[in-house]
């Protein structure tokens, strides 16, 4: 066993950690997790109210997923993609029995970066065409493909990306792109797609890709109609809807996948997190059965040694037998009726709290340090609170002026009303700090 300080050492003089300043980094020791709990090698036990990285749906070190993944190690720890083997066959049964439509077709990658970019392959081989329109406050993974269909502040100093993405303006009624309020705005937004598919050639454009529900950008979802009127622009153009639900599929707003909530089937939809929670990488490009009816009689000049990885798959399976036999998506959907509320009343009671966004156990507050003006609470307050909960007790995403909110769906009542006792708290002091 090495110590906290030794391990402490070794990771700065060693490890190149993503995202960070090397130099300004102090990371935390993780030592153990347990459901919706981890503890530091302090001992020091953080409610974790972000899932880790919005993918720990079933919670920490879940018994009957660290059991899945010992199992398959013993019988097959890798099979060469171009073979069938047990776990790849059965996730794609599993997968499809909860996908919406037909989308019964199943490419799986190592996570949710290359998801994105093999859609965009398929998106291309199919259509015949190039150009993929995205959003700007959208993230879509950190590859270079990927991180050019990303339209939010990640994107620039990585540029030149690939070619042929040009990115179009968000349905955030928040703060409205065009000054309009919804529902007298008759969807401008979603038209302004279609302006620019005219401006761009519809004969160049393959696909619309786009998050469900914005995630990191902004925590967002759109409003109602959104999806509807983008599908028929899509259809009328024959340009593919692809949706990026790396992380909100899987029970996080409620609903097995974030666009049932609009009645839309997209041509694809990319997953990754929740897929299997972490415990093991992996990635999937999920595909109508009409799209792939197609491109069956083609080269898909895509793949990778570890696509399909047969622990991963075992992962996936163990995994969505965990939201059926515990009613996770009903327990997301039920909770976050609570949550929801919750949510509002603390806006009601705290002048810093701008906005309050929430879908099934996907949630954030939006702060500010005036509700007239919308003007973003400053980071010298913002890049504050992260720790400040942390020394609470509780660990959640904190991106510029959003708190988000997104437990493991596992997650009880108490446990939610705990963490939220904590946030309640933080912002009455935010309060008086903006006073
Ligand atoms: N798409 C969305 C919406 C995401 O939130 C993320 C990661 O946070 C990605 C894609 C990239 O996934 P990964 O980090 O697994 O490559």
């Amino acid at each position: 066993m090495l110590s906290k300080e030794a391990i402490k050492a070794l990771d700065r003089r060693h490890i190149v950690h993503s995202w960070s300043v090397q130099a300004d980094l102090d990371p935390m020791v993780i030592d153990s997790g347990r459901g919706v709990h981890f503890w530091d090698a302090d001992g020091n036990k953080y409610l974790d109210f972000s899932s880790a990285l919005v993918n720990l749906n079933v919670g920490h070190q879940h018994p009957k997923v660290v059991q899945a993944i010992k199992d398959q190690a013993e019988q097959l720890c890798y099979a060469r993609p171009d073979a069938a083997c047990l776990s790849r066959s059965k996730l794609g049964r599993d997968l499809a029995a909860v996908t919406p439509g037909d989308l019964n077709r199943f490419f799986f990658t190592l996570a949710g970066a290359d998801a994105n970019e093999n859609a965009v392959k398929i998106a291309r081989a199919y259509t015949g065409k190039f150009k993929i329109l995205a959003k700007y406050r959208s993230y879509h993974g950190a590859t270079y493909g990927a991180i050019t269909l990303t339209g939010d502040p990640r994107r620039p100093p990585v540029e030149p990306g690939i070619p042929g993405v040009v990115h179009f303006l968000d349905p955030y009624c928040y703060r409205c792109s065009f000054g309009l309020t919804y529902p007298e705005c008759s969807l401008r937004c979603a038209e302004h797609v279609e302006e620019i598919i005219q401006y761009e050639a519809p004969s160049t454009v393959a696909a619309v890709l786009l998050e469900t529900l914005t995630g990191a950008a902004g925590f967002f979802a759109p409003p109602d109609g959104y999806f509807q009127r983008l599908r028929e622009i899509c259809d009328q153009y024959n340009i593919l809807l692809v949706v990026d639900e790396v992380m909100v599929a899987f029970g996080r707003t409620g609903k097995w996948f974030a666009i049932q909530h609009y009645d839309v089937v997209p041509d694809i939809i990319t997953l990754a997190k929740g897929l299997t929670c972490g415990y093991v990488p992996l990635g999937c490009v999920a595909v109508t059965d009409r799209i792939m009816d197609k491109l069956d009689k083609e080269m898909l000049y895509a793949g990778l040694t570890y696509n399909s990885h047969p622990l991963a798959c075992a992962t996936g399976s163990a995994v969505l037998q965990v939201y059926h036999e515990e009613n996770l998506i009903e327990n997301s959907q039920r909770l976050g009726i609570l949550l929801e509320a919750r949510l509002r009343e603390m806006k009601a009671r705290h002048p810093c709290v701008g906005d309050v966004r929430a879908k099934g156990l996907f949630s954030c507050l939006e702060l500010v340090t005036d509700r007239e003006t919308k003007e973003p609470l400053p980071a010298a307050i913002s890049g504050g609170i992260g720790r400040r909960l942390l020394d609470r007790g509780l660990s959640t995403n904190v991106m510029r002026n959003l708190i988000f909110i997104g437990p493991p769906l596992i997650i009880t009542e108490d446990q939610l009303a705990t963490g939220l006792e904590i946030i309640d708290e933080l912002l009455g002091e935010i309060d008086q700090e903006i006073a």
